[in-house]
């Protein structure tokens, strides 16, 4: 890609290079889900540097802060996630992480980068802001926290549409995967724990073993998607941690087991969950043994609003980058939540790395910085337009 994509489009005086250098920055003090204190201290800075308005709003980090201004206008967010991963760098990357064993391996240095980026390019033209644009800077994403702490917090208050983005290792720079309905997965975990009758490993019958029930359990689970959840629908069961006994000579009293479960709608995870406590509780019992499960709730499917996903393949195409339709990730993302309050749209945004999310050697692509910003100040332009908002109308979203 040539260097004139760095800068950002229609923003004289304002070139990328400055938030790649806010990124290397964010890249190099990562900080965990609720610790994000640095990183708020220093989002805050930029922000203030700038002359963007900051809300004041009752998070203990991560922020929200506003630009705009027409009264009457609509008022639509953009969200990005500021936190980092429990995971020990191995880029080799001369602005590594210098916390050890703490790393921006899902990019959401990127993202707060990016989004800074809009908040300067969208203040560079505030006056022609046909309404309110808000710019959440969410923590603990990656403890599937963050948006339910910044709804509570009230910072949606008001929003009539939300927009947000994943980095997407597997796209080139310059091309966004923009779809309706369904794009991550809902994300619940599980924990089971059988309870059997312990006995010598040689009189079995005198007991009850919980060995037993399990290793029936991790294949009978598997007939949930096979048998349960149609040829056209997905899900996925994985069980990912069995636990169990002491000695080669003794059965043991319990049984533990941990999992997840991953759906894009939200009638086949009611399903799938119905079914896995049917198939736990009678496998359970057909051994003579109990089982109690607890469930560790994660976010909902990402399902995008129709008439907002039109709006971001107009306004990919109205700044010159290519759209494609995504292949769902079935990984988790909070942004979930806040579509559960209000239309939103979330997209991938190519950045060409190496490596999938959460690798120690993952990387990305910075030229998809000046792509992330020139997309999303269009999208807040046609947003905020009239003419897209009787579009909006129409299609029930924007309203
Ligand atoms: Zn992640
Ligand atoms: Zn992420």
């Amino acid at each position: 890609m040539s260097n004139d994509t760095y800068t950002i489009q229609g923003t004289p005086g304002i070139t990328a290079e400055r938030f790649v250098a806010i990124r290397r920055e964010l890249h190099r003090f990562p900080e965990l889900s609720n610790e994000e204190f640095e990183t708020t201290r220093r989002i805050r800075g930029w922000l203030e540097e700038a002359g963007v308005r900051i809300l004041d709003v009752p998070l203990a980090t991560g922020l929200v802060a506003e630009v705009g201004g027409l009264q009457g206008g609509l008022v639509i967010a953009f969200r990005a996630d500021i936190d980092a991963l429990p995971i020990q760098e191995e880029t080799g990357l001369p602005f590594a992480s210098t916390h050890p064993g703490k790393m921006h391996a899902c990019g959401h240095d990127f993202h707060t980068a990016a989004l800074i980026g809009t908040a300067y390019a969208l203040k560079a033209r505030e006056s022609q802001l046909k309404g309110m644009v808000r710019l959440i800077f969410q923590p603990a994403e990656e403890k599937a926290k963050g948006a339910r702490q910044v709804i509570d917090s009230g910072a949606l208050e008001g929003v009539q549409a939300i927009f947000g983005m994943h980095n997407k290792p597997d796209l080139p720079v310059g091309t966004i995967g923009i779809k309706s309905g369904p794009l991550m997965a809902a994300a619940d975990g599980f924990v089971v724990e059988i309870a059997g009758r312990g006995t010598h490993a040689a009189v079995p019958e005198a007991g009850n073993d919980p060995i037993v029930t399990a290793a029936h359990l991790v294949t009978a689970l598997q007939s949930i998607v096979s048998r349960n959840v149609g040829s056209l629908e997905s899900a996925v069961i994985s069980v990912t941690k069995l636990h169990s006994g002491t000695a080669w000579n003794v059965v043991p009293e319990q049984a533990l087991l941990e999992g997840t479960i991953r759906t894009f709608d939200e009638e086949v995870r009611q399903r799938v969950l119905k079914r896995f406590e049917e198939v736990v509780q009678g496998v359970a019992a057909a051994f003579g043994t109990t089982a109690a499960i607890r469930w560790i709730e994660g976010p909902p499917p990402v399902l995008n609003d129709p008439a907002l996903a039109e709006l971001g393949l107009a306004a990919a195409e109205a700044a010159g980058y290519r759209a494609v339709t995504p292949v769902p990730s079935p990984a988790g993302e909070d942004f979930s939540w806040y579509q559960r309050e209000v239309p939103g749209l979330f997209v991938f945004m190519g950045t060409d790395g190496p490596r999938e999310w959460h690798h120690p050697a993952f990387d990305l692509d910075e030229q998809a910085i000046p792509v992330s910003i020139g997309f999303f100040v269009k999208l807040a332009e046609l947003a905020l337009d009239g003419q897209q908002r009787e579009v909006g109308r129409k299609e029930g979203a924007l309203r």
